[in-house]
This record gives C-alpha cells, sequence and structure tokens, in this order.
C-alpha cells in the first residue's frame, strides 16, 4: 500500500501542478472533486463520474453517520466498495453540515450536540468522534472537526470561533489513527481577517498536518475578499503539502485561487446545478429550461466530448427539463462534471507550460463573451 504524499511537478508563479498519492491510487492537482455527498454522485454512476475526469470523490460525515450510519458502512467493506469508488475519497468532517442543517445544536468546548434533520436523533460530534467515524468509513483524506465560523462575525467572534477549531485540530490529530497512504488534514479558520488567517495558519503548521485546508470561505463574504484571504494565508502554509480550498466554488473562483496557489477544491455547482437546468460552458452559464433553446437543434457545446452535447440537442435537454425527465439532470451533471473537469486540465496544462497568466486571462474573457446568438440556426431548423 503507497503512503500518503504530494509531489509537485511545475510551478507558475504562485500556481502549483502536482500529484496526490494515496492509499487507493492518486490524483492530479490542481483537482476537483466529485461531490457525493451521501456516497454517491447523484444522477450519476461512479464509473461514468470517473470517466470526466474526476479521481478524487468528496463524501459527508454528517449525512452517512447518520444514513446508514458509520459501524454499517464499516461493517459492508467501507466506504470504497459501499459506494463502488475505488479512487481516492476525501470526507467532511461533518462540523459545517450540523451548523447549517441540523436543529437544536448545542456547540461547547468538547464539541458539538444536535438533532438530525432526518428524524430528530440526537447525535454528538466532537473531535476524537469525527476522526473515528471517518476511520469508519475508510476515508484516504479525514478533515478536521472545525466550526465553520459564520458570515458575518465580528473579529472577536471570529477570533474565539476559530482559536477553538484550533484546540479541535490538536484534538484531532491526537485521535487521529494513522494508517498507510491515510492522510489527516487541517482546517484554517478566521473569517475575514487577514490577521487571525496567518494565526491560524501558524498554529495548524504547528501541530503538522498531511495537508492543509482553507475553510469558512464562500459563505457571502463576495470573491474579492475570499481571494484575498487566500492571499493572506496560502503563503503561510507549508509549501511541499496540499491546500484545499473547501467548498468553492464557480469556474472563475477556481482560477483564481488556483492562481493564488490552492491545489484542491470541490463544489456542489456543477452536480447540483445539473439537476435544476443550468449548464456551465466555455461562454458563460445557461439556463436550459429557457425558451431559447425549445427548437434549437444543436448541441450545448460543439466542442465538448460529453453524451449530453455529442449526442442531443440543446432543444431536447431544454425538453428534457420541461418534462421533468430524469435523462436531463443525468445528462447535464455529466457534462457539467465534464466541464469542471476540462477546466482543471486546463489548469494543469497552463501551469505545466508556464502560460497561466494568459490562460486565466482568456477563459475570463470567454467566459464574459456569453452565449452563441439563438437566430440564424433556429431559423433554418424550422424552414
Ligand atoms: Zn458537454
Amino acid at each position: 500500500m503507497s503512503t500518503f504524499g504530494f509531489e509537485i511537478s511545475a510551478t507558475d508563479n504562485a500556481a502549483r501542478r502536482g500529484r496526490v498519492t494515496t492509499a487507493h491510487g492518486s490524483f492530479e492537482t490542481p483537482a476537483f472533486a466529485a461531490t457525493a455527498t451521501a456516497a454517491t454522485v447523484k444522477a450519476m454512476m461512479p464509473e461514468n463520474a470517473r470517466s470526466t475526469g474526476a479521481e478524487l470523490a468528496l463524501c459527508n460525515t454528517y449525512h452517512l453517520m447518520l444514513r446508514p450510519g458509520a459501524e454499517r458502512v464499516a461493517a459492508l467493506g467501507g466506504l470504497h466498495h459501499f459506494m463502488n469508488w475505488q479512487g481516492p475519497i476525501l470526507t467532511d468532517s461533518g462540523g459545517y453540515q450540523v451548523m447549517s442543517l441540523s436543529d437544536l445544536r448545542d456547540l461547547t468546548e468538547e464539541g458539538v450536540t444536535f438533532k438530525s434533520h432526518l428524524d430528530g436523533s440526537r447525535h454528538e460530534l466532537t473531535p476524537a468522534k469525527a476522526m473515528e467515524i471517518q476511520h469508519q468509513l475508510g476515508s484516504d483524506i479525514t478533515m478536521c472537526l472545525d466550526e465553520c465560523t459564520p458570515f458575518p462575525a465580528t473579529e472577536e467572534e471570529a477570533a474565539l470561533s476559530m482559536r477553538r477549531s484550533m484546540r479541535w485540530a490538536l484534538l484531532c490529530k491526537d485521535a487521529f489513527r494513522p494508517r498507510a497512504g491515510h492522510a489527516l488534514f487541517g482546517i484554517n479558520q478566521g473569517g475575514v481577517y487577514p490577521a487571525l488567517r496567518e494565526e491560524s495558519a501558524d498554529a495548524l503548521k504547528k501541530i503538522g498536518f498531511d495537508g492543509y485546508a482553507i475553510g469558512g470561505l464562500e459563505v457571502g463574504e463576495g470573491q474579492e475578499s475570499m481571494f484575498r484571504m487566500i492571499e493572506a494565508t496560502a503563503p503561510h502554509l507549508p509549501l511541499d503539502k496540499p491546500r484545499y480550498l473547501m467548498g468553492v466554488g464557480k469556474p472563475l473562483d477556481i482560477v483564481g485561487a488556483v492562481v493564488r496557489g490552492v491545489d484542491m477544491f470541490d463544489c456542489v455547482m456543477p452536480t447540483r446545478s445539473g439537476r435544476t437546468g443550468q449548464a456551465f460552458t466555455r461562454r458563460g452559464t445557461l439556463n436550459m429550461r429557457n425558451a431559447r433553446h425549445m427548437s434549437d437543434p444543436r448541441s450545448l457545446d460543439e466542442q465538448c466530448p460529453c453524451p449530453a452535447c455529442a449526442h442531443y440537442s440543446r432543444a431536447y435537454l431544454h425538453h428534457l427539463f420541461r418534462a421533468e425527465e430524469i435523462l436531463g439532470p443525468m445528462l447535464l451533471t455529466w457534462h457539467n462534471l465534464r466541464f469542471y473537469q476540462d477546466l482543471m486540465r486546463g489548469l494543469r496544462q497552463a501551469i505545466g507550460e508556464g502560460r497561466l497568466k494568459a490562460f486565466a486571462a482568456d477563459f475570463a474573457a470567454r467566459q464574459a463573451e456569453g452565449d452563441i446568438e439563438p437566430g440564424d440556426q433556429k431559423d433554418r431548423a424550422l424552414g
């Protein structure tokens, strides 16, 4: 079994291209994880998700501890076997979901007790418990339990919250049971305050982790503030460990974060949007429910090799969403995942060739261009 490792093969200013190796294979960075919250990439077979280029899956401790239960998953052979995902799996600690989904949570120095959003049953999540659950799941990359500082928060509130997360990080490190190829990541917090972000980075570095996440962003602070926080954090993290920006984000957020030295991402956006009819393209986002696609015989994106673009028209995708057919979310999820993975491939290649700045400028310009005109083609199809 391989040991956990991170190898950087190229840099371009602050950006890095590399490869993370785990007990269940490796993934290229900058990487975008396929969101598999409840041990499934919604609307996708795992092999199809993989075929888009996704090498890393992200599962959710909060959801899986409540249903089907971590002990049950362990008894059934662990998460990889349970969900038929043979590649690396990262699990988040559940802290964020406890804050956002559960009722009647009670946060203390020891941890958090909460009522399940499913059936109202009472549960407790402590740093040690979060480590135990992720161990039972068999996660390749385990995340520390932290408190996602709410936004907005005063500097004093953000400092108290961040320092508690740092005390929990130490407890997580103590409770984590090392296994070959399995990693534990610490999570940087500190709200929108650069001094707190720096203090948090130093505290995590002192404890020592296999990788470092930047948490508590994309919670309403805006892109400019998010980029400033990455700039305040990344230079204080070890150069030779992967950096993971949690829950981000839109394509242009990802490009900006890669430019600033981030290696790993996850976000529900491509899969969630795929289920509601929103498509990500090189020329911005499209709503396939929009009437302008009703008679359009062209593909969503003629340069995209995904099944939605290769075999179907915009008119058909529009029809599927209007008729609420299951194939609509399936095809559009596939396309969106492919778009995100193609973006990551492009970023990796650009870093390798030392032209990330030009790539980022070109990508932003195309996103701003807007969709192709609906006019001519539509008339031709009807005529
Ligand atoms: Zn496509």
